[in-house]
């Protein structure tokens, strides 16, 4: 991993308009992200975490700008992507790729693998027409898939080959940045296992930095450097890998941390069940939005918003107001339930 920041993104905010009335105004908004700020290293891993409705997937879209964003700035390498006009933006998506969580919805089931992969290589024009069929033969054994599987379709696949193809695809552009949104969610677990090596032998291969979007921080502890936790729209706390599952600075995330299955019987781990649902983003609560889940909350947080911060003598930030002064074993603390 390099000290060269690929991705900046700056105060994102991606609001989605409610319409009403017989005019059909907008009355309100989805606040699905709301002002978030990170920054991903050259040959990096980054994860984002969180519940579903959290804004994690709102965010890659976001970067992408396959939904423009509402307000901010998504720097890659030292460019606002959200400047660009739709040809210039139409160039850069060689350079930044994503696979998603469905591979058969993402790829065209009447088109063999070969026109898949053929048709991306076209809109980029990254290979000649005559070195085409080479190059696509050469994409699929890289990412397991043998060449006499050059000419079936989709669903003659395993889920796992597809996702496989579906890498094939992203890597076909030689991009520079891939945002993985749920990509194995979907996936059995022995696949899920596979698919990861895979991401992680093509990294070290072509030099690939990663936007990891997931749920499910079992897959986040294979993959990831650092790690993202969001709560409704908000990023919680940024924490290197060990830190975050070895001491955790957020509430949330702590509480997260207690749903993962522990494989060692001996030690017993407390869960920690949150009261109720996720708060709606049209309307999140005042102060701290986890405020009306959290343990610890004392009244402060009914009012004042926590700022992601560096906390004194640690290298993670968090947006909680009790590691203002350092960090602190949550474990000690009274909780309110
Ligand atoms: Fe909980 Fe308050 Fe910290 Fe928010 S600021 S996470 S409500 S203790």
């Amino acid at each position: 991993m390099s000290n060269q920041t690929l991705l900046e993104v700056k105060n994102l905010k991606q609001y989605f308009p409610i319409k009403g009335g017989i005019f059909g105004r907008t009355v309100n908004h989805v606040k699905a992200v709301d002002d978030i700020s990170f920054t991903v290293k050259e040959g990096e891993t980054v994860s984002i975490v969180g519940e579903s409705g959290c804004g994690k997937s709102t965010t890659g879209r976001a970067i992408l700008r396959l939904d423009n964003p509402y307000a901010g700035e998504v720097n890659f390498q030292g460019e606002d992507l959200l400047a660009l006009n739709k040809s210039q933006m139409r160039k850069k998506r060689k350079d930044l790729q994503i696979i998603f969580q469905d591979p058969y919805a993402s790829l065209n089931p009447r088109q063999t693998v070969s026109q898949i992969l053929e048709e991306a290589l076209e809109i980029q024009n990254v290979v000649p027409k005559k070195d085409r069929r080479k190059k696509i033969v050469e994409l699929l054994e890289t990412v397991g898939i043998g060449a006499h599987q050059i000419d079936r379709h989709p669903h003659e696949f395993s889920g796992g080959q597809r996702q496989r193809v579906g890498i094939a695809r992203a890597l076909s552009v030689d991009p520079k940045l891939i945002i993985c949104d749920e990509a194995v969610s979907a996936l059995d677990v022995s696949i899920q296992a596979q698919v990861l090596n895979l991401l992680k032998d093509l990294q070290r291969e072509f030099k690939l930095t990663y936007l990891f979007i997931s749920h499910d921080l079992g897959v986040v502890r294979h993959i990831s450097d650092r790690i993202i936790v969001m709560y409704l729209g908000k990023i919680v706390e940024i924490a290197d890998k060990k830190s975050l599952f070895t001491n955790p600075q957020h509430p949330y995330t702590k509480a997260l941390l207690s749903a993962i299955p522990s494989t060692d019987l001996s030690q017993k781990k407390e869960r920690i069940i949150l009261k109720g649902d996720v708060p709606s983003p049209i309307d999140p609560p005042a102060g701290c939005r986890f405020h009306t889940r959290c343990p610890y909350a004392f009244d402060r947080c009914r009012t004042e918003e926590p700022q992601l911060h560096h906390i004194p003598g640690q290298v993670q930030q968090s947006a909680c107001h009790l590691v203002e002064d350092g960090a602190v074993d949550f474990s000690q603390l009274k909780t309110n339930y």
